[in-house]
């Protein structure tokens, strides 16, 4: 018997577990049993972290600093970063999550690439072969477009924004476009063209399912550090963060491919939490940072907590989402939009008709096929809302094959065969459930959810310990959904901690 597996009441999650392979629809179905079942295997610890993520590494980071050295995190996955995943192929290097540090000096990433010599800058915009297309593969208007940007920035000002506080991000696009499109010289397909390019273009850049879901006013609590116009990258692919943030972690505190599939936060007499791994392992713990997504916990909180949360906690779950953005990835030998002295493409896409076969009519999810910056031979392409949803839900070679035959289409060129292709699936994926962004709804900020503090708050158990902290991009008030928000709030809730620490001694 492998070290961790219960030396006590063994019989009872042993049958459990097996009874649950036949019919396990998630990897922590198989897991049965209570606190007296697993106490008995508990291995002893100050800390547990749940999911090595940018928040998980970041607190263990920053615990290991302070001294707090018995700590051990526990990774569902078999890597280390969880959003931020960085695919190598040969030549390749794309990013299949976190790609740019958002913001210049400002923002602590672009210091610390700068400072390892890893800070990469775009291209100029006159650096890319920019075209503007229908879908049809005729030349869109560039006056469709400057009214799509001008709302679009127009709807990021906070000036603007303050005017839709009680009400979804998107009634203000929707306002600001009405008044600026001149409906005089265009036809209503046209108009509505433009209108369903920024409602994607919105979709994209917020990473929400749907532009009426997201509260303005959570749209106005993200603070932007300044020089966001410029999208800067890691050189080397965004996992050097992870790998940096490893390096001063000891091997023996992470542990892989081991989901946290219970946390008994009530049971223990002395007022610890149990901890319970899809792996048959208990550890014993004075505090549990959990980092996991919104997504994840929106969808297993009920198996996850015993007892379940505290109703307010829960609520708050109920007043917050995770949207779903995908991307393709695609390669070729040689740049095949234009054979002498080719620029990296950047094509713009506006749906005039929608004319697609009912399965290709996830297409309708992307406006934008953009060179991956480093790499002249590799276009992306983001799948957004619920076209990114039925994207997932198709095999890889009808997407590849959808993308091919569009390709072609909006460019009137010959698209040659691939030699590389890749695309996401984060909303399926488990442990994630969803992609960069979470985001307040309008009936959530409706119902009293006005910032994401209550879900950064600690859970304090009936011993008065406050056993169950958070840390993740979600529980960051004024930079949710990116890296540096997610490094920042795993800092947060080391710190915290220590200080629960300090407190008890
Ligand atoms: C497609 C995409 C593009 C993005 N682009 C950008 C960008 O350009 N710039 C930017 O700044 N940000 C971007 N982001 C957002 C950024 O990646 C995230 O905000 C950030 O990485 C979140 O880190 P986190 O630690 O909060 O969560 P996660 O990365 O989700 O980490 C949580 C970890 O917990 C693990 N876990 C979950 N449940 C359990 C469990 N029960 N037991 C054990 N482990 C568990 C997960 O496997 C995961 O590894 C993007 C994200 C995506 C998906």
């Amino acid at each position: 018997m492998g070290p961790g597996w219960p030396s006590q009441s063994l019989v009872l999650p042993l049958l459990g577990f097996l009874l649950g392979i036949a019919e396990a629809s998630h990897p922590c179905d198989v897991i049965r049993g209570s606190y007296s079942d697993w106490i008995g295997s508990a291995i002893n610890k100050d800390v547990v972290i749940v999911g090595g993520g940018i928040s998980g590494l970041s607190a263990m980071k920053k615990l290991l600093e302070e001294q707090v050295t018995d700590v051990v995190i526990l990774e569902a996955q078999d890597y280390l970063g969880g959003r931020v995943k960085t695919y190598r192929e040969g030549s390749i290097l794309i990013e299949e999550g976190a790609e740019w540090i958002h913001g210049g000096r400002r923002n602590p990433l672009y210091k610390l690439a700068d400072s390892l010599g890893m800070l990469t800058q775009p291209l100029e915009d006159s650096e890319y072969d920019w075209r503007l297309k229908t879908s049809g593969g005729d030349e869109a208007s560039e006056a469709g477009y400057s009214v799509a940007e001008e709302v679009f920035n127009q709807c990021g000002e906070s000036s603007a924004l303050q005017g839709y506080y009680d009400t979804a991000h998107g009634q203000c696009f929707l306002d600001r476009f009405e008044s600026l499109y001149d409906d005089g010289s265009t036809s209503p397909e046209e108009k509505n063209a433009w209108l369903h390019y920024l409602n994607m273009w919105a979709l994209r850049d917020g990473g929400v399912n749907d532009w009426m879901e997201q509260s303005a006013r959570d749209v106005d609590q993200f603070i932007a550090y300044g020089g966001e116009d410029k999208l800067n990258q890691w050189s080397q692919g965004y996992d050097a963060l992870t790998n940096y943030l490893k390096s001063s972690i000891p091997e023996e505190k992470i542990k892989l491919n081991t989901p946290v599939c219970k946390i008994f936060w009530e049971s223990d007499p002395n007022g610890k939490a149990l901890i319970v791994t899809a792996t048959n392992e208990a550890y014993l713990t004075d505090y549990v940072l959990v980092t996991a997504s919104v997504g994840h916990l929106k969808e297993r909180h009920l198996q996850l907590f015993d007892p379940s949360l505290p109703a307010r906690y829960q609520n708050d779950l109920n007043k917050i989402d995770l949207g779903v953005a995908d991307k393709i990835q695609i390669g070729w030998e040689s740049p095949w939009w234009e054979k002498t002295d080719p620029k990296p493409l950047d094509l713009h896409i506006i749906f005039k008709n929608f004319d697609l076969p009912a399965e290709e009519s996830w297409l309708y999810g992307i406006m934008e096929v953009l060179g991956v910056h480093q790499q002249p031979n590799v276009l992306q392409a983001f799948v957004v809302g619920d076209s990114a949803r039925e994207m997932e839900n198709l095999s890889t070679d009808d997407v590849q094959r959808h993308f091919l035959k569009f390709l072609s289409r909006v460019t009137g060129q010959t698209v040659p065969e691939p030699s590389f292709f890749r695309r996401s699936q984060w909303g399926k994926n488990v442990w994630v459930r969803g992609s960069y962004s979470s985001y307040i709804t309008v009936s959530g900020d409706q119902a009293g959810l006005k910032s994401r503090e209550p879900l950064a708050e600690a859970i304090i158990n009936s011993y008065g310990n406050r056993v169950i902290h958070w840390a993740g991009e979600h529980t960051h008030l004024s930079r949710y959904g990116t890296v540096d928000g997610a490094l920042s709030s795993g800092r947060r809730a080391a710190l915290e901690i220590l200080e629960e620490i300090e407190s008890d001694h």
